[in-house]
């Protein structure tokens, strides 16, 4: 029997091993296992809408194992704490797992800025986006407020920062307010150290950006180094200081810190390095360069265009590719599925009762907005949760 094995049950995971499960169905001498630390798949691009009430974490939530009993894989919930690739092991917080066949998808971590504990990020899963609904709640019983929400990056990694969602949740609490009638009463607030945060959506992204902040009042503080995050406010390197009642803040990201517990090669900014093939990419100095260990999703470090993002769409189409990967290796074939052409930024931007349909790839880029595109998020929920459970077929990412 042979054993592949799949770490971390998001959206990278478990596409993984839903196509690893369908790739070997016929065969009866492969065991698929998933190991997680939580027992559902949080499924972060609907988190958005959990800080104005209109989801709440358990809406956007999966419970992994009843996935993994319809599509036929086996859900373990253990925490990983050491991947040793040179001895074909896992340790988690309970056992020792060998493998044949590694897929990572263990996500990334964020940077910790001074203060940062005086913040709430959107990108910090179910009870952190509660904790938003709740102080956003409190000051609209209160009537009035400053809130301001912002996001920086990693300057040793341009791919490892989350700006999409922070507008979206700038944008939702917006409509929220103005649909109560009391916009009026708050000042909303966008920062960023970046002189052009939102340049990575290409330039009719970018614009859609800047225009909707002039159309709804939302303060800009662009290309101001953050000294500190204090209680009370935002404290920048020229000694200014933005005083709120609310801070929504994301950091940029580096790797899973349980990465440093093991020997898979890392990045400076602490993300496994992989090649188009989603393999993990050995530095030519090491004595161990095991071919079997592959990485997707959030966790990894890959080429492209400077503006290449990690994204849901791309951890899923690097699942996609891993799984049919590995089934060519075990007929005996070169594998050939690679994701460099699914390199491509592709966001529905949730503006409350519209959104802006954000995509940009090598020879294009445009950011139409309309309800539409609303409801095509709306639609996509739905679409992802049949999927999920084999009740509709992929649609081409
Ligand atoms: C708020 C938000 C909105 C977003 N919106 C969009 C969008 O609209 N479109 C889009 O394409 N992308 C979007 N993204 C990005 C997208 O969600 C990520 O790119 C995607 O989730 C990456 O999937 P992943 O499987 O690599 O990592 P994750 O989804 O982070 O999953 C990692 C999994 O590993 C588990 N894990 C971590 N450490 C361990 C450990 N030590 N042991 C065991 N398990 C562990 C975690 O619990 C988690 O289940 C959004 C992200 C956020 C945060």
């Amino acid at each position: 029997m042979k054993k592949i094995l799949v770490l971390g049950g998001g959206i990278g995971g478990v596409e993984a091993a839903i196509s690893l499960a369908k790739e070997f169905k016929k065969k009866t001498d492969y065991q698929i296992d998933l190991i997680s630390d939580r027992k559902d798949l949080f499924i972060y691009p609907l988190s958005i809408w959990i800080p104005v009430g209109k989801r709440t974490p358990e809406d956007v939530s999966m419970p992994i194992a009843e996935i993994a009993a319809k599509r036929g894989f086996n859900f373990i919930q253990e925490k990983v704490e050491r991947i040793l690739t040179a001895e074909n092991k896992v340790i988690t917080s309970s056992k020792e797992h060998s493998y044949d066949y590694l897929v990572v998808a263990i996500g990334g971590a964020k940077l910790k800025p001074k203060g940062v504990e005086n913040t709430l990020s959107i990108c910090g899963g179910g009870d952190e986006a509660v904790r938003i609904r709740d102080r956003f709640n409190a000051l609209v019983e209160k009537g009035s407020g400053t809130i301001a929400c912002g996001f920086s990056g990693n300057p040793k990694d341009p791919t490892a920062v989350r700006g999409g969602p922070v507008f979206e949740v700038l944008f939702n609490l917006d409509h929220f307010l103005r649909e109560k009638g009391i916009r009026q009463n708050f000042k909303l607030v966008f920062f960023s150290p970046s002189e052009e945060a939102g340049k990575r959506l290409g330039e009719p992204g970018l614009k859609k950006v800047q225009s909707l902040f002039v159309e709804r009042q939302i303060e800009p503080i662009m290309g101001k180094k953050i000294t500190e995050f204090g209680t009370d406010g935002v404290l920048f390197e020229d000694g200014t200081k933005l005083e709120t009642d609310l801070t929504i803040f994301t950091p940029g990201m580096q790797g899973n810190p349980v990465l440093a517990n093991g020997d898979l090669p890392r990045t400076d900014a602490g993300f496994i390095p992989i090649n188009d093939f989603c393999q993990v990419e050995f530095p030519g100095t090491a004595q161990h360069k095991p071919s079997n260990c592959y990485a997707i999703g959030d966790n990894t470090a890959f080429d492209g265009p400077e503006w290449r993002a990690k994204q849901g769409h791309l951890a899923e189409a690097m699942a996609r590719n891993t799984a049919k990967n590995i089934a060519l290796r075990e007929e005996g074939k070169e594998q050939t599925a690679t994701f460099s052409e699914h390199l491509n930024i592709m966001c529905v931007m949730d503006l409350g009762k519209e959104a802006a349909f954000i995509y940009r790839d090598r020879k294009r880029a445009m950011a139409p907005t309309g309800k539409w595109a609303h409801w095509s998020k709306l639609a996509w929920e739905k679409y992802y949760k049949l999927n999920k459970n084999g009740k509709v077929p992929n649609a081409p990412v």
